[in-house]
């Protein structure tokens, strides 16, 4: 019986949690102590939110540095951990017939990504493949195709969800550090109900009353649909690795789904 793998899901907040150390990156680098080093991460990053299904496929992906604004040494980052094409045509393969396009020349690894990598693998050292999430399908689409990954977690690969279950950029508060509305609470209250006991009710979410504020476009928010998905796969539900608030409207939620030995 081989290792199956955990899969998790990680609140990224700010770009500058890559460079910065806090009890957020910690619980992050903590976690990835508590497993064997994977053959390949599988990341699903909000900022790879396109009109088609795509999985990155070039055995030398680039670090993408898709933001504006922030300081230049977070423009300096790199993060050269090398692809797995081997592994982009494994993906396109287990999900059929659902159709997932091998990327070759145009993404990379974004910020979603590496922000959380480089606290969970600061070496660089295991292949990272990116699977875009598909902006015109609905929440089932994505997921039903979290639940079709389910067989790669036993074929050593480490599947990380990354975005925020609460993301409103628009109401952010810049003197609230550490702090989160009412309605953020709640929202956040009401999805770790969810994931903590049946993942595969994530979808009554989009009709809690704080849906609309907590969730203004879905990018962020569908991550967590894909480790949903694998929660439901494995039959058992995810445990918080971190909780807590940013600016009043991101929440900084991350989950696991344990791993078997
Ligand atoms: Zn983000």
């Amino acid at each position: 019986m081989s290792e199956m793998m955990p899969a998790a899901f990680i609140g990224h907040g700010s770009p500058m949690n890559a460079l910065e150390q806090s009890r957020y990156t910690v619980s992050w680098s903590m976690f990835a102590t508590t497993f064997s080093k994977p053959h390949a991460v599988l990341v699903i990053s909000a900022h790879w939110y396109v009109n088609i299904t795509a999985v990155t496929a070039m055995p030398v992906p680039r670090t993408i540095h898709d933001f504006y604004g922030f300081p230049q040494p977070l423009f300096d980052v790199e993060y050269p951990a090398p692809g797995d094409p081997e592994l982009a045509q494994r993906i396109a393969d287990v999900v059929e017939p659902t159709y997932v396009g091998l990327d070759h020349d145009s993404w990379g690894i974004d910020h979603g990504a590496w922000s959380v990598l480089v606290h969970m693998f600061p070496l660089a050292d295991v292949p990272v493949v990116q699977l875009s999430i598909n902006a015109e399908l609905p929440f089932d689409y994505h997921f039903n195709l979290g639940a079709k990954l389910h067989a790669l977690r036993s074929e050593g690969v480490f599947i990380v969800g990354s975005g925020n279950v609460v993301h409103n950029l628009r109401l952010i508060d810049w003197r609230a550090p550490g702090e989160g509305t009412d309605w953020a609470h709640r929202f956040d209250d009401d999805v770790r109900e969810i994931m903590t006991s049946d993942a595969s009710n994530l979808g009554t979410a989009s009709s809690r009353r704080d849906y609309g504020l907590a969730v203004p476009t879905p990018d962020h928010f569908l991550p967590l649909a894909y480790v949903a998905g694998l929660s439901a796969a494995a039959q058992t539900p995810t445990t918080t690795i971190i909780d807590g608030y940013e600016m009043g409207s991101l929440s900084m939620t991350a989950y696991a789904l344990a791993g078997s030995r």
